[in-house]
């Protein structure tokens, strides 16, 4: 598509990511990030493209610029850092949310909003289709995300079915890969991190939690696919269905590193879900798309990543 494209949260782990993929397409970009998580290391190639700007703006405040696509990426996505400040995580998916829709309606440009897998909170159904409502505790440490994030959803929808504004929400499950903040807590970084310097492995709980874990690369076509297509505005979950324990994640990493990390087991925090793995059904449908890189393939890219940053 010609015009310009808009990246909230562009300096951070899947926006910059997405920045890289769209100029390679010949996009032009604007980034804006306000730099709470993300940085300006995640774009040092995009920064050489002339296709390319960045904006140093928080998204609660307003903004006028001309675009005409808009990803909203713009948000702390780690339990660490959205729990570090949850009223500004609020504020960042309510009032960005709303900014961001107001600039898409006046635009009128296509806007997708990230949202994610937390809105199913603790699912009581296995694996989550996008048809389940979820289950959040909505005054938990985790709600200023969860629901930050389900409020989202909610204006994306009547923004959508009041003032026409053309929507794509789609629910991101677990993603990892080089770029990941490495201090942000989790869990495929953490042990990355952990087994790369010999040290503890720090399993929260018995480790008999499950995620499943979708490859960077996979993400960012979904999401550009889910973009480009007509048919269908979401909501969408986009991951992979590959599910796996958190202990057996951390053998894996273990094994891939050839380290001599121990497992040290620890608290399980408040509200951690149980369970979580995708229903795509619906992505394969509208866009045919699936995730195509295994799990011990994108390990050992993000493993190569985490051991070229440590130096
Ligand atoms: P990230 O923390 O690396 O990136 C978020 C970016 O947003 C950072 O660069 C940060 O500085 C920026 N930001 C935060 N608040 C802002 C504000 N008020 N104004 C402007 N910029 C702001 O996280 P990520 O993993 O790249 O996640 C990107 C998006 O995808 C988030 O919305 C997140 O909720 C969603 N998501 C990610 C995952 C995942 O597994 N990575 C899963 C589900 C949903
Ligand atoms: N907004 C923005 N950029 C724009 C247009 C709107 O940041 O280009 C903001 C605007 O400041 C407002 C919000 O988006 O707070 C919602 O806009 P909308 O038009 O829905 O609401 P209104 O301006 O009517 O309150
Ligand atoms: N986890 C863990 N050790 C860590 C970091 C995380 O056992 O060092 C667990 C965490 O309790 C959760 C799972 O791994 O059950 C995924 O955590 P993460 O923060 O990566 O993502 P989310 O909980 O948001 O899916």
């Amino acid at each position: 598509m010609n015009g310009s494209i808009l990246v909230t949260g562009g300096a951070g782990f899947l926006g910059s990511h997405l920045c890289d993929a769209l100029i390679a397409r010949g996009n032009d970009v604007v980034a804006v990030d306000n730099f709470y998580t993300g940085s300006k290391d995640n774009l040092s190639g995009a920064i050489d493209s002339r296709r390319f700007e960045l904006m140093r703006h928080d998204i609660w405040l307003p903004l006028f610029i001309e675009v005409d696509r808009i990803f909203n990426l713009a948000c702390p996505a780690s339990p660490i850092h959205y729990q570090n400040d949850p009223v500004a995580t609020v504020k960042t998916s309510v009032l960005g949310a709303i900014n961001m829709l107001g600039l898409a309606k006046r635009r009128k440009a296509r806007i997708l909003q990230a949202s994610t897998s937390e809105v199913y909170g603790d699912p009581q159904i296995h694996p989550q289709p996008e048809t389940y409502w979820g289950h959040v505790n909505p005054i938990g440490p985790r709600a200023c995300y969860d629901e930050g994030k389900r409020c989202a959803e909610t204006l994306f929808f009547d923004y959508h079915r009041q003032h026409n504004v053309d929507i794509r929400v789609m629910r991101i499950f677990n993603t990892y890969g080089p770029r990941m903040h490495p201090r942000d807590g989790r869990v495929v970084s953490n042990f990355i991190i952990q087994a790369l310097n010999n040290e503890d492995i720090t399993i929260y709980g018995d480790g008999s939690q499950t995620r499943s874990f979708c490859y960077v690369d996979d993400m960012i076509k979904g999401m550009l696919a889910f973009m480009d297509q007509d048919a269908h505005v979401g909501p969408l979950n986009v991951g992979n269905p590959h599910e796996i324990t958190v202990r057996d994640l951390a053998e894996t990493i273990i094994e891939l590193t050839d380290s001599r990390s121990r497992i040290d087991f620890r608290d399980l925090p408040a509200d951690d879900p149980l369970q979580r793995k995708p229903d795509i059904a619906q992505a394969t449908e509208t866009m045919n798309w699936q995730p195509t890189v295994g799990l011990h393939d994108g390990l050992q890219e993000t493993i190569r990543y985490f051991r070229w940053l440590l130096g």
